[in-house]
């Protein structure tokens, strides 16, 4: 496509006349590829390289609207010719993903351009380590990795370790089926994430930073790698930062492609070069990580937030979400939903605002049956609870806890006895088998449900398995055995009947 234009803009004498940007991920997957034209920020949805002539001619020359490449709403067959008027966006506040239009992640100054860095400045020319850390938890910045606990309070408990040696980490792993939010935002503004990081390694006073991330994509380490170069050439990295006195370098790791590599204790063992296995944590890794040295782990998301905190401060911030869950979220949205995509809402708004305004609701006139929150260790909620807010804790009230933010969205056909079971098949995969609740508990509770999905079932099996997931939750060593038999419980609570239509 891009050559497409580059070539187009040359025959029609444009050549250096337009600015032309590749950029990464604009949220709305369903209907790539996108083309937006600014200033006016006419939308082209489904482009192809044979559009780009008529595109160049009509629209970037002629000031035109190509008619048949502006949204159309599946349902009303209503046009929408500018981004901001497509349903998909109009109801979204894309402080974290929004520039993702805008900028291209491979250069620099393309994210200078809209004020990037200038929250580091900040941060390194007026402010103490500590009015940094202490913006943060004022922002009440809750981590947006799954457990959703205080960012601020986790880089203070590794700022106030001991050990003169610290590390800042930024977990890139995603790797929960459903989940594709984080590799939208680390591909397409990879210096928003290194920001955020560097501004976090400053407040907490580590020297080293690593960046965890996904072997598999390409694209990802291509723009992670340049973006590293590029903050080393302009003195963004390395030592004396910008001339502030502050020394700070990222090295880069790729996981091994098991899922429990993306646990906290699993990730670091695998920084030192170990087999990524979890260990217990009765001491915490911000206290004693990465070779026993206090190491603070935030997943790419809640990196990205640091920069427009310190930026325009915790007042701002925490005027955006609900009264325990602030600022936005970015979810991925997937399944039976006629947009899916990266959608980033403000914390507040409810599932049905995100499923219907935004996602434009169930393809095919089909009803909605239920939700499912968190990938695979996450809990399904059926179409009753669809005003429930997003928000760490009143998901987590109904049985859906948020997780990173995968939202999976389930029609009237669906099987909620072979979806409990395809979540358990792919855990028990990926089980690292170290300790055995997990080890053999998984084993047992998907041969039961494989036999209740056949209608093979026998009186007792749901006793059975709520016997073992009791087990499996008490005493697995880490959160994949604790919570992996949360899409059982889910759909135990929620559609037992179903389970028991398949027991004899
Ligand atoms: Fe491995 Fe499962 Fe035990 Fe975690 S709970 S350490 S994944 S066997």
């Amino acid at each position: 496509m891009i050559a497409a234009f580059e070539k187009e803009l040359e025959s029609q004498g444009l050549a250096g006349k337009v600015d032309l940007r590749a950029t990464g991920c604009h949220g709305l997957c369903e209907l790539g590829p996108n083309v937006v034209i600014y200033p006016e920020e006419i939308y082209y949805v489904h482009v192809k390289p044979e559009d780009v002539a008529e595109i160049v001619k009509e629209t970037v020359q002629g000031k035109k609207v190509v008619d048949r490449l502006v949204y159309s709403d599946p349902a009303s067959g209503e046009k929408a010719v500018h981004l901001s008027e497509i349903p998909f966006y109009k109801y979204q506040s894309r402080n974290l993903i929004g520039n993702n239009t805008r900028i291209n992640p491979s250069s620099i100054d393309d994210y200078i351009g809209i004020g990037g860095y200038a929250a580091l400045a900040k941060a390194l020319f007026g402010m103490k380590p500590e009015q940094v850390l202490d913006e943060v938890k004022k922002a009440n910045l809750r981590g947006r990795g799954g457990g959703g606990f205080p960012a601020g309070l986790k880089w203070e408990t590794t700022r106030n370790a001991p050990e003169k040696e610290k590390y800042v980490i930024v977990n890139g792993h995603e790797g929960e089926p459903g989940a594709f939010m984080d590799r939208a935002v680390f591909t397409g503004n990879p210096h928003l994430v290194l920001e955020g990081l560097i501004i976090g390694a400053y407040a907490i006073g580590a020297h080293q930073g690593f960046i965890y991330t996904r072997h598999d994509s390409k694209l990802l380490k291509q723009n992670i790698d340049r973006a590293l170069k590029q903050a080393r050439e302009n003195g963004l990295l390395g030592e004396n930062i910008l001339g502030s006195g502050f020394d700070f370098d990222v090295e880069v790791h790729f996981d091994v492609g098991i899922f429990v590599s993306g646990e906290s204790s699993a990730l670091m063992r695998s920084i030192e070069g170990k087999n990524p296995e979890p260990r217990p944590k009765y001491i915490r890794t911000s206290v004693s990580g990465i070779w026993d040295k206090p190491s603070n782990l935030n997943n790419v998301e809640t990196w990205a937030n640091v920069p427009q905190i310190i930026e325009k401060g915790a007042e701002w911030y925490t005027g955006i979400g609900t009264e325990s869950s602030k600022g936005t979220k970015m979810i991925s949205l997937s399944g039976n939903i006629v947009n899916s995509g990266v959608v980033e809402v403000p914390f507040g708004t409810t599932l049905r605002q995100i499923i219907f305004d935004i996602g434009g609701g169930i393809p095919g006139g089909k009803k909605l049956k239920a939700l499912h929150f968190g990938g695979a260790m996450g809990g399904s909620i059926p179409e009753s609870l669809i005003d429930t807010p997003l928000d760490f804790d009143a998901l987590k009230k109904v049985g859906a806890p948020m997780g990173a933010g995968a939202l999976m969205v389930m029609d009237e056909d669906t099987d909620m006895v072979e979806m409990a079971r395809f979540f358990l098949t792919f855990l028990t995969n990926e089980s690292c088998g170290k300790c055995v609740p997990c080890r053999e508990g998984i084993q047992q509770l998907l041969k039961i449900l494989t036999d209740i999905c056949k209608g093979e079932g026998k009186k007792g099996d749901i006793e059975t398995m709520e016997e073992i997931a009791d087990v499996m939750s008490a005493a697995s060593l880490c959160s994949l055995g604790k919570t992996a038999t949360d899409p059982l419980r889910g759909t135990l609570k929620y559609f037992r009947e179903e389970y028991e239509t398949n027991i004899h």
